[in-house]
Order: C-alpha cells, then structure tokens, then sequence
C-alpha cells in the first residue's frame, strides 16, 4: 500500500459501502471494504431487474454496475468473511483489529471451476459459490453442511481441488490496519414475517416474502409457487408487513415497499400476461420523480384493494385465501390466491447495537444508527466516523447511492483539510 496516500475504512459491501469505496478511492484514497458475508453487494445483489416492456426504474442495475467496477479496482482491498474486533483512537485517525473467519477455500487462488462441488458427497453441497456470479468470484465451504465439521475424516473438495486452493485447516486469522477514516454501512434486516402469524409465513407453502421473490426472478428466471413448482394464475402483494405498525414496534415506512410492489406486479403481467395481481394497502408512498404518474400506469394493469388483510388460510388445493377489512366502507371481504407475496419491512441489523458501542455511535429510538447533528453531514462521531445507507434508516437503492457518494465526499474534504 501507498503510505503516502490517506486511508479509508469502509464497513459493510452492500450498494451504500461499494458506493462510498468508489467515491473514496476515485479520490486517491486507499480503500479496505470489509464485508461480514463471503461476498459483496449485499441484499441487492439477490435482486432482479424489474424491467416489464420498459424499464421500471428499480435500480438494480446500478448494483451489478457497481460489483463489476469495485471488483476491479486497485485502490479498494475486499476483504469477505471480516469484521471488525476492536477500534482505537490514533492521532487523527484510528487503529482497527479485524477478524477474518475461515472460508476455507483461497480467494485469490480459486477458478471456480466447480470441481468441489460436484465431487461434495453431501447433498445439499457443503461447498459452492454463495450465490451465482458472486464477488469474489470463489467458491467457500458451509460449516454446517460439511462432513469435515461433523467430525468425519472428509477431505475431497482439498484432494480435487486442481489449483490447492482448498484449505481445510483454516483458523480465525486477525489483521490490523490504521486508517485516517471510517465509513459505516452495515445496512439492515429485513422484518421477520413470523412475526405476522396471522399472514401464515412457514405455515401456508404459497406465501413468500418479497425476498424470495426477488430471488426466484434473479437466480430462476421465473415465479412458481412452492408447494407444486407452477407458475401462479393470481398473485397478492400485502403492503406494509412489519413497517408501519405501531404492534411490531416499527412505526417507520420502510420506503422502498410500494415501489417494489408495483415494480414487481409489472413484471409479473409482463412474463404471465393471464395472471391477475392484487396489491392489498394501507395508504401508498407515491412520492418522488415521476412515481404518481408511474402508480397510474400500474392501476391499468393491477387491482389496487384498500384493505388490512386479516387471518390467511389455506384450501386443500393449496390455495391461500385472504380474509380482509375494508379500510373505506368497513366492509369485510375474502379473496383466493395462488401465491401471496409479503412486503417485508427494513429493521436494524441484529448485530447493529454491539457494532455501535464498538464504534461509540449512537443508535436512536427505532434502531437504526443516528447521525450526530441535524447540519447535513453524515458524521456519526466525534472522530472522522461517517454513516451511509439503510443503516441509518429505511432507503431504496438511489438514495441509499447518494448517501455512500456523500459520506465520501466528506471523507475526502475532511482529509484534504488534514
Ligand atoms: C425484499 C426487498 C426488495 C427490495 N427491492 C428494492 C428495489 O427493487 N429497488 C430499490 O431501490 N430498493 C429495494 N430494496 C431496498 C434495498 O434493499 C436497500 O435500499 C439497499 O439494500 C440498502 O443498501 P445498504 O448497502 O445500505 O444495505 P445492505 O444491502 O443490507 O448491505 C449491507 C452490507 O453490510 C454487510 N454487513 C453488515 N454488518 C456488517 C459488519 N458488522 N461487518 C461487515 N459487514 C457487515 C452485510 O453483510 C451487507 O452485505 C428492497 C428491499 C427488500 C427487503
């Protein structure tokens, strides 16, 4: 590393960090990005794109826009499977202990060729990449599903391995490094639907988190229900599960759900022209750049029910049927779906509250962390600590770009005055 250049740290690979890491180091600051997870990108990268015949503006193409160009850069060090351990004042800037857990498999060494995996006796496979086309491009071992882990004298992914990048004997390694600055953005939970009972999420087969079908469009290419593996002839969306709701303790909009709604319902009738979509809400979020106009052009192809869903049953055809209360009239209705897709709401990380006191930020009333003044600035700490992203609250991927670019810009201002 140049030791003439000021360093930067950024917490956390989803779009917010990757955005601030470019921003620092287009800026000729040295960057390390850690990342909890064996890859970047963070929720997003398990999203599709939510193009119907036009594009629907979700912005998931600024995240594989981003992966490509951060993969590459020679001022940002990616270091997955890392966090932080401990964080000291030095000078100016701070001294940062990092802890680095076992992937058991060398980044820099493996082709992803894929032999492991198809020699992995376990079923499913121990060893694999995280997801398709991952950054880093390298495939990690799942402790919980390896033999080697269960105590059985496994070894087949290291013996196969063409380019010895398998290395089963991997510990815990520690690093340190001193940077002049940090920049926090560890993003957010989605709300648990259990949570819901009544919604019927790990008990009904045919409803799903919006999640999963982001996840089934991206990896799959197309949306079947879980119960039989067909395409559904009716699809619901219920808004607001977990945001809004004083009983969940989350009385905050989440913010992205009303678009991504909408967004995917287009995409739905765009791929299965014959299946009707429903979107069940409280009240809509059509703020923002050309969004009414946009929440118009939806209401020609979807029904709109104003309505809080009740109980969720299931038929023996596996069916789901949702009782609901009008939220005008007070009338009380029922409606049958093939699938039920729940908006779940962005709740703190669960490791959110220890990574603060780690920091010495502060973390408000709903969870998220709290910048410390109402001035503009993104700073999250006495020291040159700044915050970017849904950690610091409910955001979609624009705004969530925004504030990563604004957190380096004032990185970089405040290290130019140094
Ligand atoms: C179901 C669903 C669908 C959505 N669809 C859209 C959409 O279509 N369009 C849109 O604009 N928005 C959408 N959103 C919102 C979008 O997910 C967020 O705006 C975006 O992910 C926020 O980015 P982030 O980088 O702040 O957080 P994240 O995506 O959560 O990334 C944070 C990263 O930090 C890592 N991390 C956490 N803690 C640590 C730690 N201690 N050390 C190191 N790394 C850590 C995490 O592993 C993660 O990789 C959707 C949200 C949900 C829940």
């Amino acid at each position: 590393m140049d030791k003439d250049k000021k360093e930067a740290l950024v917490i956390g690979g989803g779009i917010a960090g990757m955005s601030a890491a470019l921003g620092l180091a287009s800026n000729d600051i040295q960057v390390t990005l850690i990342e909890r997870a064996p890859n970047i990108g963070g929720y997003g990268a398990r999203f599709c794109c939510k193009a119907s015949e036009e594009c629907n503006k979700c912005s998931v193409c600024l995240i594989n826009h981003k992966l490509d160009e951060i993969a590459t850069h020679p001022g940002i060090t990616i270091l997955t499977n890392s966090e932080i351990k401990e964080l000291k004042k030095s000078g100016e800037g701070f001294e940062v202990k990092l802890d680095h857990r076992p992937g058991f498999v060398d980044v820099s060494k493996c082709i992803a060729c894929g032999i492991c995996e198809e020699k992995c006796p376990t079923e499913p496979k121990a060893i694999g990449l995280p997801q398709p086309q991952s950054i880093p491009n390298s495939y990690y071992i799942d402790e919980a599903k390896c033999l080697r882990f269960q105590g059985k004298d496994c070894k087949i992914c290291q013996d196969v391995c063409p380019v010895k990048a398998v290395n089963l004997k991997e510990e815990v390694r520690e690093s340190s490094l001193e940077v002049d600055s940090i920049i926090v953005a560890t993003g957010f939970k989605p709300f648990d639907p259990t949570r819901k009972k009544q919604y019927g999420y790990g008990r009904i087969a045919n409803v799903i988190t919006g999640l999963e079908l982001e996840e089934q469009f991206r990896f799959k290419g197309s949306l079947t229900r879980p119960s039989d593996g067909k395409e559904p002839k009716s699809v619901a969306f219920i808004q607001c599960v977990g945001s809004r709701d004083i009983r969940q303790e989350n009385s905050y909009c989440s913010r992205y759900c009303c678009a991504f709604a909408m967004r995917s319902a287009r995409l739905i009738r765009n791929r299965m022209p014959e299946a009707e979509v429903s979107i069940f809400y409280m009240d809509l979020q059509t703020a923002g750049k050309g969004f009414y106009e946009f929440y118009e052009k939806v209401q020609t192809e979807v029904d709109f029910i104003h309505a809080m869903p009740g109980n969720l049953e299931e038929t023996p055809a596996q069916v789901v049927v949702i009782g609901y209360e009008d939220i005008a009239g007070s009338k009380i209705g029922q409606k049958e779906f093939d699938l039920v897709v729940l908006s779940v709401g962005i709740t703190p990380d669960d490791d959110s509250v220890k990574l603060a006191e780690l920091l010495g930020i502060k973390v408000g009333d709903n969870g998220f962390y709290q910048i410390l003044s109402s001035n503009g600035s993104l700073r999250a700490a006495d020291g040159a600590i700044f915050l970017a992203g849904a950690c610091q609250g409910p955001k979609d991927i624009n705004s969530s770009v925004v504030q990563g670019m604004r957190a380096a810009e004032e990185v970089v201002s405040l290290l130019n005055r140094l």
